[in-house]
């Protein structure tokens, strides 16, 4: 774990060191839990986005993108029921005054229980060595048993009060745990209160005309609204997605590690329209192929697990995450819901507009039923960044950070590197940076010695450094060498492109 935070750290001050990401207005000291993406920072993360448009939008034929504005009208968070019911519970500590997650707390407890289950089973997988069966003895051990029981009833009596809203219930759970307060160590507790994790503001010029709205804090909604325009002018048979990607905002109580938890954040939201009935199957056709396009990615597939939903929200039938194993543990990285006809039903009825489906071959109307994709692009980029961070210690004992990033996601797909600042090198390369930056993003670096530029490019994740040398002029040939490999290659200027785009192509990576 020690190891973990130490790598969490290092992972969050390359990010600014290299530029990739800022802490917000931070001349000013910074602006809590939010950030800025740096000019490296705004590359990653806009590969990530046209990797997830072009699997979803490119892709498939029956899903098509929209962008929707983030004013929305109030009403539509009425119907959708944040207004009523997207709050967290809260409880301050009077001696530290810090502001906590009371279901956090309590989750927090419960998963000191989990690691002492963990340890048990660690220590007898020692002892009885292959023939040890964990399942029988998670099952048997009294300790663990004793452990497990006080988990279930924990867990069972915070949903049971967090479902009634019996918050005073919860303030109870926690004092009976005895839970202390991480920084006072004090277990001297406020009250239980809910808090609506909606930013308002006011629309209008004129204060008493002006009417409070909300910046969504999920895109998902402008999607629900635009069913119809969509179905219609798009002439959209079911089964159909409409996807999109946009800013969300959310007033989080406790906001922390780094670029996981923001209170502006992005979203890549699919909304996948079917027929009622059919939307389990749906859901696990989506749960599949999620998992299949972040296999893609070149991230180990045990870094991921599925994390299914017992208790479900009052909207849906099924519910997953597919969680990913972040420095600080496993956690949400994508949410995959079942969300029924809840949301068009609920803007049917607000609005008084019918929002259906006509089947021209049953020549019936029905509202669809919505299996939902919901992914971070924060959080996807803090996965990728926290697995391709590697230290590595060269042949020669020297060492080098290199960024191991899928080169499809790459910030920079090659660098151009005139050897020495003289003898015509520098115009040589900037024609062969002329040619290629036509085609994808390329960097023309001149300044320190050879070996300190490669450094830098392995930093941010460049795949190629092409450099330029006194053969060049004669020949027209460069050395290219591979970022992971450090491999490098005598070839002709003229083959770099074909080099370089197909080891960045969509296809490939998506397909492999
Ligand atoms: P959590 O339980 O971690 O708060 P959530 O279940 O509220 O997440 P959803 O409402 O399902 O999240 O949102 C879909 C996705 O949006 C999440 O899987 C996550 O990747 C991303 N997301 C949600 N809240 C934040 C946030 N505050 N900062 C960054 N990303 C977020």
């Amino acid at each position: 774990m020690a190891n973990n935070e130490e790598l969490f750290k290092k992972i969050i001050s390359h990010s600014k060191e290299y530029g990739f990401i800022f802490p917000s207005s931070e001349i000013y000291d910074g602006l809590s839990a939010v950030y800025d993406y740096g000019q490296y920072g705004v590359e990653l993360k806009n590969n990530i986005k046209n990797y997830w448009w072009k699997a979803m939008v490119q892709f498939n034929e029956n899903i098509v993108g929209i962008d929707t504005a983030i004013f929305m009208h109030p009403t539509i968070w009425k119907a959708s029921g944040h207004v009523d019911a997207f709050s967290d519970p809260l409880i301050d500590n009077k001696d530290s005054k810090k502001r906590y997650r009371a279901d956090v707390l309590v989750e927090e407890h419960v998963a000191k229980i989990e690691d002492k289950i963990r340890k048990e089973v660690e220590k007898a997988a020692k002892r009885f060595g292959d023939a040890f069966d964990e399942q029988q003895f998670v099952g048997t051990n009294a300790r663990v048993v004793e452990y497990q029981t006080k988990i279930d009833a924990i867990n069972k009596r915070l949903n049971q009060s967090l479902e009634a809203n019996d918050l005073a219930d919860v303030k109870k759970l926690i004092e009976e745990l005895e839970i202390v307060c991480p920084v006072s160590g004090s277990r001297n507790w406020t009250e239980v209160r809910q808090f609506n994790l909606m930013f308002s503001t006011q629309m209008g010029s004129v204060s008493e005309d002006a009417n409070q709205i909300y910046l969504r804090p999920e895109t998902a909604q402008g999607i629900f609204v635009n069913y119809l325009n969509v179905q219609k002018s798009g002439r959209m048979k079911i089964p159909f997605g409409i996807a999109q990607i946009g800013k969300a905002f959310r007033n989080e109580i406790v906001a922390r590690q780094f670029i996981f938890r923001m209170r502006e954040f992005e979203q890549m939201e699919m909304q996948y329209f079917v027929k009622p009935g059919e939307e389990l199957q749906w859901f696990e056709y989506w749960k599949d192929l999620r998992l299949k396009w972040h296999y893609s990615l070149g991230l180990p597939k045990n870094k991921y697990r599925i994390h299914n939903h017992e208790k479900l929200a009052h909207y849906a039938n099924a519910a997953c995450d597919i969680e990913f194993e972040f420095p600080f543990g496993f956690k949400e990285l994508e949410g995959i819901h079942s969300r029924t006809d809840f949301d068009l039903n609920a803007h049917q009825k607000f609005s008084g507009k019918k929002l259906q489906f006509f089947d021209p071959e049953t020549n019936e109307s029905y509202v669809p039923y919505v299996v939902e994709t919901s992914i971070g692009v924060d959080r996807m980029f803090l996965a990728i960044l926290s697995y391709a961070y590697n230290e590595e210690v060269l042949e020669d004992g020297s060492t080098r950070v290199v960024l191991s990033i899928l080169p499809v996601l790459a910030p920079i797909k090659a660098a151009i590197l005139p050897l020495m600042k003289k003898d015509g090198l520098p115009e040589k390369a900037r024609e062969i940076m002329d040619v290629l930056k036509y085609d994808f993003l390329c960097q023309y670096d001149e300044k320190d010695a050879i070996g300190r530029r490669y450094r830098r490019q392995d930093a941010i994740g460049t795949p190629y450094c092409i450099t330029v040398d006194h053969q060049t002029l004669q020949d027209n040939t460069v050395t290219i060498r591979e970022r992971d490999t450090m491999k490098q290659e005598r070839i002709a200027i003229d083959k770099i492109a074909a080099i370089v785009e197909d080891k960045i192509s969509f296809k490939k990576a998506f397909t492999q």
